[in-house]
């Protein structure tokens, strides 16, 4: 099986009646880029830039942050890179910039900082437009969105940026740009905001950690937490048809992307492509192909009338044992 998988690998991922459904990888270091292009992966679908922030002792400048991400551009040049703009706060904290909270992941994270502190925020999206200056494939997407004004704010703040450098003569690409839909205030949003962007992405991690109330890290609570949760299923059906209504395709990037029973379920909605850690890849690839679109269709139907994820679970499993 190990062999077939990789043999799958490089080719592009598609349901049985030949829907394209590509999956990407999920990163945060350059060492990932390698084995992320070996497993198949068909671009980057969730690059964590607090990841190389975490791991300095001060804020990178815009020279370094240019020649990081020039660097996962070019990797992946033409498929598509989607840097993320810093996501800290929560349970990511930077050693020299420290955040105290009772709630943390109530509090100050995400875009919030961002807007906070537009000075951070310019230097990133300039490094990340001039990375792109040589190289098409840049999207940006913007975590923890909870308000149209939080997105008209980060828009405002890009578009500055953009205007800064064709001021300085650099030659820049309009990116591709995406909203991160992870708190549930923006589920009920979805369709307004996929209207202002190009594509939305589900973040799973945190969406199924605010929906239920169950802190993603607290093992004491760990058996509550379930993406296959009526309501988390729910949500992210809700997302989907909202992001189709205004024309717009969504990702899941997600821990739930890397679950083959939930894949089923997201293949029935029509999510439009996955983002996985990198080991996850094959294994997805294999999902997708193994299932049609109206088979998908179907066993979500079924899941729908269902009380609690363990039935859930245990009827995709079947599934999966009965596709191979
Ligand atoms: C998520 O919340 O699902 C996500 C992809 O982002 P992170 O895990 O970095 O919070
Ligand atoms: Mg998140």
């Amino acid at each position: 099986l190990a062999e077939d998988l990789r043999a799958l690998a490089k080719d592009p991922a598609a349901t049985r009646d030949g829907h394209p459904v590509p999956v990407l990888a999920n990163s945060g270091l350059l060492a990932d880029i390698k084995p992320s292009l070996e497993s198949g992966a068909e671009g980057v679908g969730l690059y964590r830039t607090e990841v190389p922030f975490m791991i300095r002792d001060r804020f990178p400048g815009e020279e370094e942050q240019v020649r990081l991400y020039e660097q996962i551009l070019a990797s992946f040049d033409p498929m598509p890179v989607t840097l993320r703009t810093l996501d800290i706060g929560g349970d990511k904290a930077l050693p020299y910039f420290p955040v105290q909270e009772d709630n943390p992941f109530l509090g100050w994270r995400g875009i919030r900082i961002s807007l906070d502190h537009p000075e951070i925020f310019l230097t990133q999206l300039r490094a990340m437009l001039r990375a792109s200056r040589e190289h098409d494939n840049l999207q940006i997407l913007f975590p923890m969105i909870s308000a149209l004004d939080e997105l008209k704010g980060a828009m405002t703040l890009l578009n500055r940026a953009r205007e800064e450098l064709l001021d300085e003569g650099y030659r820049i690409p309009m990116p591709k740009i995406g909203v991160m839909v992870e708190v549930p205030a923006a589920v009920y949003l979805a369709e307004t905001l996929a209207r202002r962007v190009d594509f939305l992405s589900v973040g799973t991690n945190d969406l199924v950690q605010y929906l239920l109330a169950v802190d993603r890290n607290n093992a004491r609570v760990a058996n509550l937490y379930d993406t296959l949760h009526p309501a988390c299923i729910h949500a992210l059906e809700s997302i989907t048809e909202g992001a189709h209504r205004a024309g717009k395709p969504v990702s899941v990037c997600g821990e739930m992307a890397a679950d083959p029973a939930a894949v089923i379920l997201l293949l029935g909605m029509g999510i439009d492509s996955l983002s996985v850690s990198v080991s996850a890849i094959p294994r997805i690839k294999w999902v997708i192909r193994s299932f049609s679109t109206d088979r998908a269709e179907a066993l979500l139907a079924q899941c729908r009338l269902l009380e609690n994820p363990e039935q859930t679970r245990s009827l995709l499993n079947n599934a999966l044992v009965q596709a191979g």
